[in-house]
């Protein structure tokens, strides 16, 4: 039974990647911090299944017992300080969590478990205002947010562990995806969320920034599909893992709102204070390499994703308005 570690076991991709490597018999083990003591709500249909050992990417030893511990054969980190915002309020904290601590966790690797293969979580915000669209494993990291300069950083001490001690490791740089376990502050849940609020009559608007920003969004349970495929090939290697397609916020608008019958432009307001100062310009990811070498590509597209995330949000919402104690039950889809 291969055995794997996950870091930011309590996040998004955390939770869909525990359950991937269960389904294909791993033993999984998570790193958790001890502050997330009552942040388990991601995870907690996969109690019996995970074993949580208490680590934290700011505390070496931590991560040094945590590996000893587990002997894993893949290690995934997935922890961080992951919201951009919050990366220009608290930049050294952003940093010590997204860029040092994966130096942390390189060299507990390197002295505690060197054969295990790493994955670390790069971010196209470290392209942040790219020469070129779309981008590749090769284009030049110009990030533009104390975020990206983190994950620069760290995307950086991976490929250069790589090199210098023979480690396995490997970047996967994620463009922006989302799932039913989105936190409600990044912009596709907060559409999709509000719109079902407004249908169910417990909102009666939406403010939001720049319509016409676009992204490359994906489904989480696509991209953690490509981040264990990256750890199955002879040689590691770097990926970009995205949709390769870009779709503006307000096609998202519409799109959400047609699915559940409102007119859009009733309830949508655009407030300057939600622009982004730091709005990434043309940020679309080149899959052809994890197209042809890993044949990976999404399963979902924009509209099953739009569709499958308001479906949630409407049952969510549905159940918590009867009862509130509730929680996002069905946050499992
Ligand atoms: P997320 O939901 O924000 O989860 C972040 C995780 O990191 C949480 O489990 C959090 O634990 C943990 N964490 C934070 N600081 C920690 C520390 N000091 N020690 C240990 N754990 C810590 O993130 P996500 O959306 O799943 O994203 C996963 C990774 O992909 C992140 O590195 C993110 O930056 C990167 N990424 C995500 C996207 C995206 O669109 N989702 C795009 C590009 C890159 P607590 O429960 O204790 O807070």
């Amino acid at each position: 039974m291969k055995k794997a570690l996950i870091t930011g076991l309590t996040g998004q991709d955390g939770s869909y990647l525990a359950e991937l490597l269960i389904a294909k018999g791993y033993q999984v083990f998570g790193l958790v911090r001890r502050s997330s003591g009552g942040n388990l709500d991601r995870i907690g249909h996969l109690s019996d299944r995970i074993q949580i050992l208490s680590g934290d990417l700011l505390d070496q030893t931590s991560l040094m017992d945590v590996i000893t511990i587990a002997q894993p054969d893949e290690i995934y980190n997935l922890a961080s300080q992951s919201y951009i915002p919050t990366s220009w309020t608290q930049p050294a904290l952003t940093a010590e969590y997204t860029a040092l601590g994966v130096s942390r966790l390189l060299e507990a690797i390197r002295r505690c478990q060197p054969d295990a293969r790493f994955y670390q979580a790069s971010s196209s915000e470290v392209f942040g205002a790219p020469d070129s669209a779309p981008q590749d494993e090769r284009t030049a990291f110009r990030p533009r947010n104390p975020y990206g300069v983190a994950k620069a950083y760290a995307h950086w001490m991976t490929a250069n562990y790589r090199t210098q001690y023979n480690l396995y490791a490997c970047c996967g740089i994620t463009y922006t995806h989302e799932s039913p376990r989105r936190s409600a502050e990044f912009v596709f849940r907060k559409i999709t969320r509000t719109a079902a609020q407004i249908k169910l009559g417990l909102a009666t608007e939406l403010k939001l920034g720049n319509l016409d920003a676009r992204r490359d969004w994906c489904y989480a349970k696509d991209a953690v599909a490509a981040m264990w495929l990256m750890l199955q090939q002879d040689e590691p290697d770097d990926y970009i893992i995205a949709s390769g397609e870009t779709h503006s916020v307000r096609e998202l608008v519409e799109c959400a709102f047609n699915y559940v019958g409102l007119d859009w432009q009733q309830y949508v307001k655009v407030d300057s204070a939600f622009y982004r100062a730091d709005e990434p310009v043309q940020l679309i990811g080149n899959i052809d390499k994890i197209q042809t070498k890993l044949h990976w590509q999404p399963e979902y597209s924009f509209r099953q994703l739009v569709e499958l995330m308001l479906e949630s949000d409407l049952q969510q919402l549905g159940q918590e308005s009867i009862d509130p104690k509730i929680r996002l039950v069905s946050q499992l889809n």
